[in-house]
């Protein structure tokens, strides 16, 4: 399997942002999550913040893992403009889904959440999880020449 180059990354955390700002207009928390096929263009699925417990990456594995097979999910890629939680990681881990790209590292999420009873943000690096697994799953992120263009949907979203 292919991985997508750097500006395939950055495309497509780009749209993120946007599906991000759409679940925001709606009133849900600012996050999104896409997923690309094995060709690196073709958006196969959209989601945004839901609830606390239907975020944006595990929504998407529920419907991704409802509608593809766990062998066509390991050529795709998740694109998720903040770096997916325990839950998430989990999720993308056994939905299968051979590689995740996140824009922000949880870090500096919680940073911007501080102690909001709202998302009571966590601190474990995704890698953290994949690592204790038996599949591999490939991650890329931060991408911090994006950060401010990510965050800007966030600044005074938690206070
Ligand atoms: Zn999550």
């Amino acid at each position: 399997m292919s991985l997508p180059t750097n500006d395939q990354m950055v495309a497509h955390l780009r749209q993120t942002i946007k599906v991000a700002a759409r679940a925001k207009k709606f009133g849900r928390h600012p996050f999104g999550s896409i997923l690309v096929d094995a060709d690196h263009e073709t958006v196969l699925l959209e989601q945004g913040n839901i609830d606390t417990l239907h975020h944006a990456e595990s929504t998407l594995c529920h419907v991704a893992w409802t509608n593809f097979s766990p062998e066509y999910l390991a050529k795709c890629t998740l694109y998720t403009n903040f770096e997916p939680c325990v839950m998430c990681a989990g999720s993308c881990y056994w939905s299968g889904i051979g590689t995740v790209v996140y824009g922000i590292s949880e870090d500096r999420l919680l940073d911007l959440t501080g102690n909001s009873q709202e998302n009571p943000t966590m601190s474990m690096p995704c890698r953290n999880v994949f690592d204790a697994g038996q599949r591999k799953v490939n991650v890329f992120g931060p991408f911090p020449q994006l950060e401010q263009e990510i965050i800007a949907d966030h600044l005074e979203f938690w206070t």
